[in-house]
C-alpha cells in the first residue's frame, strides 16, 4: 500500500477537526460529562499542530517542527487531563503544559538541534508519557463497570507503546528521518496509524462518555436516591431474579416488611430534614444486619423490605431484631436530637420450593399490622396458626401473625 504523506496529512486535519466538533456537540448535548469537552478541544488542537506540521518548508523550522510538536504534546495533555476529569480528578494546569515546555527548552539545547533522531526520542518520550497516564487513569477508574473503558485502556496503551518503539525501530531498520523527513516510510506509517488512532480513540471516548449516562439513569430508575438503597421497583426486580435462583435450589428464605414508628411525629418535632436523615440511618443499620447477598429495598415513604435467602427461622428473628435493635441504638442521637425512633417489623418464613416474594410481603404486612397493633417497636412472625386464630376477628381477615418480641 503507498500512501501519500500529503494527503495523510490533509485526510488527518480534516479528521481530527470534524472529530473535535463531534465531541463538542456531545458535549453541549450533555454537559453533564465535562471530559468530552476536553477531548473535543484535544482533536482540535490536534488538527491545528497537523496543520502546521504540514507547512513544514513553507515556514522556519521553529514552527513547522517545534511549535507544532508543542501543540501535539498539549493535545495529548488536553486528552489526559479529560481522562482525570472523567474520573472525577483535578485538572493539572501544569502538566498540561509540561510536555510543551519541556519540549521548546530542550529543543533550544545546542546538542538537540543537530541530532534528528535524539529530538524524535524526546518527542516520542513525551507523547508515550501522556498516553499511558491516560491509560492509567482510565484503569485507575475501573471499578466504575464500565465495558468502553477496556478498549480504551488497550488502544491508549498500544499507541503509547508504538511511539516509545519508535527510535529503537529506526534505528534497526534502514530507513532515517534525518534524509528527508516528508520521504520517510516512518512519517508515512506513524501518520497512518495516529489517523487510525484518533479516530478509534475518538469513538470510543464517545462510546464510554454513553455508557457513563446511561449507567446513571439506570442507576437513578433502581435506586433510592435518598438512602442508596434499591428503590421498590428495583427490590422486585432482584426479587424476582432470587426467586428463579431459589426454583433451581429452593432453600428457607425470610421475608421483613419494616415500617418506622411514629415516623410523622419525628419529621413534626424535628423537622423535615432530621427526617430524612433518620431514614438513611436505618437504610444503613438494615444493610450492616444483613449479609451483602440478602435484599434490602425501601418499598417507600418510611417503609422497608428486605429479603434473607437460606436462613432458617430463628436465624431471621435474630436479624430482625438485630435490625430493631441497632436501628434504636443509632438514633439515640440524630444530629444533636435525641430521636430514640423505633420500628415494627413483620416477619414472615417460607419454606416453600416456590419463592413469591409478593406474596410473602402480604403475609409480612398482616404480622406488621398485629406489631403496630400490639404497641410498635417489635417483630411479629406470620404464622398460618394465627390465621386461624384470627379467622373471626373484625381486624384484617386475612391476617397471620404471632408475637414473638
Ligand atoms: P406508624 O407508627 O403507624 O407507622 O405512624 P407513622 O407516623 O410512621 O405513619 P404515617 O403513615 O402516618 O406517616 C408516615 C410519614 O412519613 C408521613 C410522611 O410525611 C413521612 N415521609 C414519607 N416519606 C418521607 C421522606 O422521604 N422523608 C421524610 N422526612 N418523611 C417522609
Ligand atoms: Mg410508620
Ligand atoms: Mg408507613
Amino acid at each position: 500500500m503507498k500512501l501519500d504523506v500529503n494527503t495523510l496529512f490533509m485526510v488527518t486535519i480534516y479528521v481530527e477537526a470534524i472529530l473535535g466538533l463531534l465531541l463538542l456537540f456531545a458535549w453541549v448535548q450533555n454537559t453533564a460529562i465535562r471530559a468530552v469537552a476536553w477531548w473535543g478541544f484535544a482533536h482540535l488542537l490536534r488538527a491545528g499542530s497537523v496543520a502546521i506540521f504540514g507547512m513544514y518548508g513553507q515556514v522556519p523550522d521553529l514552527i513547522s517542527i517545534d511549535f507544532a510538536n508543542a501543540l501535539l504534546f498539549t493535545a495529548y495533555a488536553l486528552t489526559w487531563t479529560g481522562a482525570r476529569v472523567f474520573d472525577g480528578r483535578p485538572a493539572e494546569p501544569v502538566y498540561l503544559v509540561t510536555g510543551a515546555v519541556l519540549w521548546l527548552l530542550v529543543c533550544r539545547l545546542p546538542v538537540m538541534t543537530e541530532s534528528v533522531d535524539a529530538r524524535a526520542l524526546i518527542a516520542s518520550a513525551i507523547i508515550t508519557t501522556y498516553t499511558w497516564l491516560t491509560a492509567y487513569e482510565f484503569w485507575h477508574g475501573r471499578n466504575e463497570a464500565l465495558v468502553s473503558r477496556w478498549p480504551a485502556i488497550f488502544m491508549l496503551f498500544a499507541h503509547g507503546s508504538l511511539f516509545l518503539l519508535r527510535t529503537p525501530l529506526i534505528a534497526i531498520l534502514p530507513w532515517s528521518m534525518s534524509n528527508n523527513v516528508f520521504g520517510s516510510v516512518w512519517l508515512t506509517v506513524l501518520s497512518f496509524e495516529a489517523l487510525l488512532f484518533t479516530i478509534s480513540i475518538a469513538f470510543i471516548l464517545l462510546a464510554m462518555a454513553k455508557e457513563r449516562t446511561e449507567l446513571r439513569h439506570r442507576t437513578a430508575a433502581m435506586v433510592d436516591p435518598l438512602t442508596g438503597i434499591a428503590n421498590r421497583r428495583s427490590f422486585l426486580h432482584d426479587a424476582a431474579l432470587l426467586a428463579k435462583k431459589h426454583m433451581a435450589a429452593p432453600k428457607p428464605t425470610a421475608v421483613m416488611l419494616i415500617d418506622l414508628d411514629h415516623f410523622k411525629s419525628i419529621n413534626d418535632r424535628f423537622g423535615h430534614a432530621v427526617g430524612d436523615r433518620v431514614l438513611e440511618i436505618f437504610a444503613d443499620t438494615a444493610r450492616q444486619s444483613v449479609r451483602a447477598s440478602d435484599l434490602v429495598g425501601r418499598l417507600g415513604g418510611e417503609e422497608f423490605a428486605t429479603v434473607l435467602h437460606d436462613t432458617p427461622s430463628e436465624r431471621a428473628h435474630a436479624v430482625a431484631e438485630r435490625i430493631r435493635l441497632a436501628f434504636a441504638d443509632a438514633t439515640k442521637n440524630v444530629d444533636g436530637h435525641p430521636i430514640c425512633a423505633t420500628v415494627s417489623i413483620g416477619l414472615v418464613n417460607s419454606h416453600s420450593p416456590i419463592l413469591d416474594v409478593p406474596a410473602l410481603l402480604a403475609q409480612a404486612d398482616q404480622a406488621l399490622y398485629f406489631a403496630k397493633e400490639r404497641g410498635r417497636n417489635r417483630v411479629e412472625v406470620a404464622s398460618l396458626d394465627l390465621v386461624l386464630q384470627h379467622k373471626d376477628d373484625t381486624a384484617p381477615p386475612k391476617a397471620a401473625a404471632k408475637s414473638a418480641a
